[in-house]
């Protein structure tokens, strides 16, 4: 057995009924997403259009592809044929777009909105205040080709693990209030990436998004 293959069996062997693993396959070639492939991973996650397209093309279709990366509102009808899941939604502008976009292929995508919580200023996303708000004002009703289905999130890219829970467990508690009032359709809660998936399930996510553990250490080329 490879070493995807046994990286991704212990990740899976490790993640409860509720959640499932998005295994992040950018900057990895191909022949590593076959790799994964070919032990019945069938989720993957990419961040660059372009590379998603490409391995799109020559991998197998029942792939399930979701796009985790921050997405140009003019890159939005490369993938609007093919999607599963847009989970980077940082805007209403690209929420629109997508919308546009999943109406000409007549299709309807579920997504993802993007929360901030981490304290680097550079992470893309809503505030939690701004997306009350939002719903408040019923700001997602009028897209008739997407479905706003749930929040993506990021902790803190740090070693302390009672701020990377407490980080967690403020997303976790706005998912649920907004699950529990203005959003019953949510079903999906992703946080979680190689370091701190197993603190991201414990606080509730349904979605974790593992790359370097599973395919290596990236090289950004
Ligand atoms: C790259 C990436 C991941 C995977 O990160 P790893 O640390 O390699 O597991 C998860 N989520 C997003 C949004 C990413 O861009």
């Amino acid at each position: 057995m490879s070493g995807i293959a046994e990286r991704i069996q212990s990740v899976v062997a490790s993640l409860p009924e509720t959640a499932r693993l998005v295994a992040v396959s950018k900057f990895n070639p191909a022949e590593a997403v076959l790799q994964a492939y070919n032990c019945g991973q069938r989720l993957f996650g990419e961040s660059k259009v372009q590379e998603l397209t490409g391995k799109y093309e020559v991998l197998p279709k029942d792939i399930e592809w979701h796009f985790i990366g921050h997405l140009q509102t003019n890159k939005v009808k490369y993938i609007a044929p093919f999607i599963s899941l847009i989970q980077s939604v940082d805007s209403l502008k690209l929420l629109k777009e997508i919308d546009a976009q999943a109406k000409k292929v007549n299709r309807v995508i579920d997504c993802l909105l993007e929360i901030h919580v981490a304290q680097e200023a550079t992470k893309y996303g809503f505030s939690i205040e701004e997306l009350r708000e939002l719903f408040r004002a019923r700001a997602f009703d009028v897209f008739e080709n997407v479905n706003v289905v749930g929040l993506m999130g990021m902790a803190s890219n740090t070693d302390d693990e009672v701020r990377i829970r407490e980080e967690f467990r403020l997303l976790s508690d706005f998912y649920q209030e907004m699950k529990n009032s203005l959003a019953p359709q949510f079903r999906e809660l992703s946080m979680g990436m190689s370091h701190d998936y197993h603190i991201a399930v414990e606080e509730g996510s349904t979605l974790v998004r593992v790359g370097s553990f599973i395919f290596g250490e990236r090289v950004y080329a």
